[in-house]
Parts: structure tokens; C-alpha cells; sequence
């Protein structure tokens, strides 16, 4: 089959969704590999790269969509994307089929497969294809540089000659994946760092990283945003008031918070109060990973860097993975191959569009004119 990349349209997107050496293993696949001109200029893969590796050059997205049976993209396809594909192409992509349905319909209407990247089930096998984690990963890395580069001072410790400087603190609430990733950034740049999960059973990860798991002092222990199927539940009244009397008192000593915290299918929950942030020092930092969906700061602003009245800078943006287009590319264009092979599985260049595998049906959100989302629960953990 023939599979190719269109160039991101939204402004401030950098990545693309096949590079040079995801595209070799495209190959491996048995596909040809075709991208739009300038497709990965922003990630810093040039239309050279692309040819060296093999890759046919499109001039234009009408000529990609017309020369190729699956468009690869990162953003969701816009209407005009979609109206522009055949009967029985495939379009895989960030989709958000929950907030999508004028999309799904148009999909199931002309008969284009749509594969969400974003429903890949989040089970063992998946791990590779899972492209919400390896882009969470990267704005929890990213989410750690933005704050040391907005925060005047050394986040490691150190005894000069000219003056003892101590560690900064780091506080990271919130510890999925982009938590983890922002432990860890901040541990190895040398900060003290906390964290904090109503999860009680990411405690020994945090731990094992090297920063300290933030206990509260509350008769149900930290089991009561028990998890679901990993996830977190909404926290009783009581819970929260005594998560945020905690934080409270951390909110002086902390240089730097990371808010990652996430509840499926709902705005993100306030966590850092206003209070709390007039309670920090002149020049501390909050990077609101949350912001998208509402922000765990109350002061938060989505997409602007705002400093408030008692100096702390807060950072709502959210394109942290496209921040670090060449890495995210690399990872999200792996991504994609691994889901090509679950669907070309004799490597010989023909898809089968396996709908009793449980990844692809998971993933597939429209397909032979019907919409297929949301999916069965998967039946392998
Ligand atoms: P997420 O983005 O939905 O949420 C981020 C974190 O916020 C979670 O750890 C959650 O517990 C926490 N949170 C929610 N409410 C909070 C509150 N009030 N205070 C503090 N923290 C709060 O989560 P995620 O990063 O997508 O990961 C969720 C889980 O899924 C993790 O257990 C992760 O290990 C698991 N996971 C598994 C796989 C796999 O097996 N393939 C892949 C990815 C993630």
C-alpha cells in the first residue's frame, strides 16, 4: 500500500507523522512511503532527508491524498482533509472522536477508515502504538525545561566560592506519565523534588526516582481517588479539602509546581488555589500541563505565560510536544509504524484491517461506512 504524511496546517505545529527512518520501516512493511513538500521542514527533516530515505515527494496535500491509500497525520484530518479522500482510504491521526462528531460522520459518510491515535487501548501489547504517552512524556520533559528557563536561579545545589546555593524544590502533582517524566527531568537536573497522586500505588515509582511521595494526613489514607483501570476517580469533598490544606503549607517553600492532573472525561481538577499562589516566593514557577482542559491553577491562562502580581510566572501552554518537534516526530512516527505493522501483519505491503483485533477496533473510529466508536472494552488487559 501507499502511505503518506500530510504537512500540519495548525499554526505552531512542528511535528509530522513519518520521518526519514520511520519511513524505512515503513518500507520494511512492504509500503511505499509518500510525504507532502515541506511536510517535515519544522521538525527538521528536509524534502532531501525524506527522498534519501526513498520517500516520493508530493508537491501539494491534493497530491498526497490523491497518490496515497493512508494519509498519516498528527492533528485530526480538518472537513476539507477528509472531503478530498476517496471511498476506502484510511486516514490515521490524532482524532478525538468524543469531541469529533461532525468529523465522524463526514468519515462514515464517504467511506474513509479513521484510525485514532489517541483510542489505542492503553493495554500491554499497545505500548508502542501508545502515542498519548510518548507525547505526554515529552511534555513532562519539556514542562521541567520551560521552568528552569523561566526560573533565575540553579535547580541542582551547589558550594562555590563565591556563595552555598541551595537545591530548588520541585513539587510535581499529578504522577501518569507526564508526572513521571517531570520527576524525572527534575531529579537529574539536581532539584529536590516532591510529588503528589491521589494514586497511592504510584507512591514506590516516585519514590524508586529518587523524589519524595507527598502523604496527607487523612483518616482514608491516599486510597480515595481509587483508581480506574489506572486512571483516577473524582476525590470526595473531605479528600480535596485536605489535599489542598497539604498543599497549602507547601506553597511557601516550593520554587517550582508542575500540575499534570488529569481525571478521564472531565475539566481538570483545581488543585493550585489562588491563595496558594500568592502564598509563593517572587520568581517561583507553575507549569499547568492541564491547561488544555482547564487547568489545575486557578490563575492559569491556556496557551500564554503570565506573571502575577507577587512575581511567580505561570505557564499555560499547550503545544509542549510540539515544542520538541524532532523528538515528538521521531516518537509519534514510530508510533504509527508500529500500528502499520499490527495491520500489514505479513509485512508484504497489503493491510488487513483486523476488526477482532482488539487494538485496531480500539483505534478504528470509523470503517465501511459505519462509525465504530466508541469500541467494546478490550479483552486482553
Ligand atoms: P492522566 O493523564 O489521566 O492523569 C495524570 C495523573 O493525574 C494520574 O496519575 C492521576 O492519578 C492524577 N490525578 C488525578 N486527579 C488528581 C488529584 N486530584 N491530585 C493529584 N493527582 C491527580 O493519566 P496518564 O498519565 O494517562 O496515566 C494514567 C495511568 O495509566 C497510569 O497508571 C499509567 O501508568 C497508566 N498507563 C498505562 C499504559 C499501558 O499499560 N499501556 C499506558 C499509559 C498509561
Amino acid at each position: 500500500m501507499k502511505i503518506g504524511a500530510l504537512r500540519e496546517t495548525q499554526e505552531g505545529e512542528a511535528r509530522v507523522a513519518v520521518t526519514p527512518s520511520s519511513a524505512a520501516h515503513l518500507q520494511k512493511l512492504g509500503h511505499e512511503v509518500y510525504v507532502e513538500a515541506g511536510a517535515g521542514k519544522a521538525a527538521g527533516f528536509g524534502d532531501e532527508d525524506y527522498r534519501r530515505a526513498g520517500v516520493t515527494v508530493e508537491a501539494s496535500a491534493a497530491d498526497l491524498i490523491g497518490a496515497v491509500d493512508v494519509v498519516a497525520k498528527v492533528r485530526p484530518p480538518s472537513e476539507g482533509e477528509i472531503g478530498q479522500m476517496r471511498e476506502g482510504q484510511t486516514v490515521i491521526s490524532f482524532f478525538y472522536p468524543a469531541q469529533s462528531a461532525a468529523l465522524l460522520e463526514q468519515a462514515k459518510d464517504q467511506g474513509v477508515t479513521a484510525i485514532a491515535m489517541d483510542m489505542v487501548p492503553r493495554i500491554s501489547r499497545a505500548q508502542k502504538m501508545d502515542a498519548l504517552s510518548s507525547m505526554a512524556n515529552i511534555a513532562g520533559y519539556r514542562a521541567v525545561i520551560e521552568a528552569a528557563n523561566n526560573f533565575g536561579r540553579f535547580f541542582t545545589g551547589q558550594v562555590t566560592a563565591a556563595g552555598k546555593v541551595p537545591p530548588a524544590k520541585v513539587l510535581v502533582v499529578g504522577a501518569g506519565v507526564a508526572g513521571l517524566a517531570s520527576i524525572g527531568a527534575a531529579v537529574s537536573l539536581g532539584a529536590q523534588v516532591y510529588a503528589f497522586d491521589v494514586r497511592p500505588e504510584v507512591a514506590e515509582q516516585i519514590e524508586s526516582m529518587g523524589a519524595e511521595f507527598v502523604y496527607l494526613d487523612f483518616s482514608e489514607a491516599q486510597t480515595d481517588g481509587a483508581a480506574t483501570g489506572g486512571y483516577a476517580a473524582p476525590s470526595s469533598p473531605e479528600f480535596r479539602e485536605a489535599q489542598l490544606a497539604r498543599f497549602r503549607e507547601l506553597a511557601p517553600q516550593m520554587d517550582i509546581v508542575i500540575t499534570t492532573a488529569l481525571i478521564p472525561g472531565r475539566d481538570a481538577p483545581k488543585l493550585w488555589t489562588a491563595d496558594m499562589v500568592a502564598a509563593m516566593k517572587t520568581g517561583s514557577v507553575i507549569v499547568d500541563l492541564a491547561a488544555e482542559r482547564g487547568g489545575n491553577c486557578d490563575l492559569t491562562v491556556p496557551d500564554e505565560r503570565i506573571v502575577t502580581e507577587n512575581g511567580v510566572v505561570i505557564i499555560g501552554y499547550t503545544d509542549f510536544p510540539s515544542r520538541m518537534g524532532a523528538q515528538s516526530s521521531e516518537l509519534y512516527g514510530n508510533n504509527i509504524r508500529h500500528f502499520m505493522a499490527d495491520l500489514t501483519p505479513k509485512k508484504d505491503g497489503v493491510i488487513a484491517h483486523n476488526m477482532e483485533d482488539d487494538v485496531i477496533r480500539g483505534a478504528t473510529v470509523t470503517h465501511d461506512h459505519a462509525i465504530t466508536y466508541p469500541p467494546p472494552p478490550p479483552k486482553i488487559a
